[in-house]
């Protein structure tokens, strides 16, 4: 390899979001339940509005509004419902878009901890981006365990990396549910994070906040090292047009807004995301079924020998097998047709329609039994 390449990332894999390896049988037809995306297109007369907006608004010859105004006014009162009894508002300057919250948590890592030293604080099991992303740009990780069953953040060991690390710890991310384990923050992590250092950037990444309906964000208002993503790819149907968003105190956000590339959000994507946003009744009527087939499949996995299933706050479950090899399970399952993300030593299961979910308990029990 060139010399030219920094050394460091010649070892890495470039990040595939569907890795299927030696399989033998191609399946006819796959469920693509591995990424957690919805599994409902926008409804026909929401993209025909952004087909409208597309040919009757958006010029094609001129940059995208490089401020977001209009979305992160938007989005902030979207945000500032769900805390309505607290009294509290998001106001637009608490906002900021990024391309996917996969570009604000690269913007985070640069803001914190590129160019000096500076690592982050992950418990893993979780969301793989964090790792990518800091590894991408020469950022240390440091990485704790969770508990074997509840899959609380290993907080002693936390402590003691904390407290040990070469590299000063910059910034923790913690997922609210947790992706792949699907468990909320437990009052005892909400109790560490509040304990941290005001020195250390506290991210709790709420990707799937509409299906669990839980939130640190009002707390996240009030603290001045608190910051908060989330995104339109999962219950907001959107996946394709990549837009997330980060809410802090508005100084956190006015630093992000230098970190981000200028016109980071197409025309398109942020028309498409002020859509979402207007008509999110009509988007999250999914989010309502999502969580009763969560529930339903989740029970029923329960009874199947062989599998041992978590309980989940979010799109997806996960499970490990407990006889079969966790290999041999996924790519059985994949011959059958149900494509599922192995991570973390386990399966995570995005919900998907009602007839997909039939088809995964189905191939689930097949391959458990074969
Ligand atoms: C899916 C997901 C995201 C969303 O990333 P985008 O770049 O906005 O699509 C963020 N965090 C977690 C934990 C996720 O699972």
């Amino acid at each position: 390899m060139s010399a030219f390449i920094r050394p460091d990332l010649q070892a890495f894999a470039a990040y595939s979001a569907h890795a299927i390896t030696d399989v033998q049988t191609q399946p006819a037809r796959v469920d693509h339940l591995d990424t957690n995306e919805s599994s409902y297109d926008l409804p026909t007369p929401l993209k025909e509005k952004l087909a409208w907006e597309y040919q009757q608004v958006i010029q094609a010859n001129r940059y995208p509004d490089g401020g977001h105004e209009e979305l992160r006014a938007a989005i902030a009162n979207y945000a500032s419902q769900a805390i309505a009894e607290t009294k509290l508002r998001v106001t637009a300057n608490q906002v900021t878009v990024g391309n996917g919250s996969d570009e604000l948590i690269r913007s985070l890592l640069i803001a914190t901890c590129v160019g000096r030293s500076g690592s982050i604080l992950v418990a893993e099991p979780t969301f793989s981006m964090y790792k990518v992303l800091a590894q991408t740009l020469g950022v240390d990780v440091v990485s704790v365990g969770r508990d074997a069953a509840t899959f609380e953040m290993d907080l002693a060991a936390a402590d003691t990396a904390i407290a040990t690390a070469t590299t000063p710890v910059r910034m923790v991310f913690m997922v609210s549910p947790n992706s792949p384990t699907g468990n909320g923050l437990t009052p005892a992590e909400l109790d560490w994070l509040r304990n941290l250092p005001t020195d250390i950037l506290v991210v709790v990444d709420e990707a799937y906040f509409e299906f669990s309906q839980a939130s640190t964000l009002a707390e996240a208002l009030n603290r001045p090292n608190w910051l908060i993503t989330r995104t339109f790819s999962k219950a907001f149907r959107l996946a394709a047009h990549r837009v997330g968003y980060a809410i802090a105190p508005s100084e956190i956000i006015a630093i992000l807004e230098k970190v981000r590339l200028p016109y980071n959000l197409p025309s398109f994507s942020q028309a498409a995301a002020l859509i979402a946003l207007r008509y999110a009744p009509d988007i999250l009527t999914t989010v309502a079924e999502v969580q009763t087939e969560r529930d339903r499949l989740w029970q029923a996995l329960q009874s199947l020998p062989g599998l041992q299933t978590w309980p989940s706050a979010a799109n997806f479950l996960y499970c490990r097998p407990t006889t079969q090899r966790l290999d041999d399970l996924f790519q059985q399952l994949y011959a059958r047709g149900t494509q599922i993300r192995q991570t973390g030593g386990g399966l995570r299961i995005t919900i998907g329609t009602p007839a997909e979910n039939e088809r995964t308990l189905a191939n689930l029990h097949q391959a458990l039994e074969s």
